[in-house]
């Protein structure tokens, strides 16, 4: 790869933003896992690998539109859940998301989840504003309200979206899929503009 195109792809998936970066939201993208964590394994398929795919699709969708981005990890590390949450308050973040593909002894559960601090109003909108996008592009989705302490901060919007099921037989096709991924990313950023509002 010609270095200039290597230089606008880190950009593009770790840099602030071209566009208005200084008042730009700051959106923290957490692909869950990694490290000696590998999440849920099925069939050879792991979450660490899968989210950190997913993820660098939703830096690229949010730093299409004009947002500013930061990444948990880039590659196979495993920082603690804390540390990803300090680090993001630490840099301002107005978004915490953190990404997941789940699983169930059950093979045909399947559908969206998302973990939303039920007393951080920031995050209750943010998880109802997602939640209609990514129902827009065919997911079923439940919203699933916990304690702040469990997800992040209280003065951090944080939401924890559990994609699909990788047991499920039709919905682990989505999982892997680069082009659902896309879709989904193009979602988020639809619904977290929301509440973060356009660049
Ligand atoms: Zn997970």
């Amino acid at each position: 790869m010609p270095p200039i195109l290597f230089v606008i792809l880190l950009l593009l998936v770790s840099g602030p933003s071209p566009v208005g970066a200084q008042d730009a939201p700051l959106v923290y993208i957490d692909p869950g896992h990694g490290g000696d964590q590998p999440g849920v394994v099925e069939d050879g398929l792991e979450e660490e690998d899968l989210v950190l795919r997913w993820g660098f699709l939703v830096a690229e969708a949010f730093a299409a539109a004009g947002y500013e981005t930061r990444m948990s990890r880039t590659g196979d590390v495993g920082p603690g859940f804390q540390e990803r949450v300090d680090e993001a308050r630490a840099l301002g973040a107005d978004l915490f998301l953190s990404l997941h593909i789940n699983r169930d002894d059950d093979p045909e559960l399947w559908g969206t989840e998302i973990f939303l601090a039920e007393d951080q109003p920031g995050s209750v909108a943010a998880a109802e504003a997602v939640a209609e996008a990514l129902e827009g592009i065919g997911a079923r989705v439940t919203l699933i309200g916990q304690p702040w302490e469990v997800l992040a901060s209280p003065d951090l919007p944080t939401l924890m979206v559990e994609l699909g099921h990788l047991t499920h037989p039709v919905e682990r096709r989505l999982m892997v899929s680069r082009d659902f991924w896309e879709e989904a990313a193009a979602a988020l950023v639809v619904g977290a503009g929301e509440v973060l509002g356009r660049p």
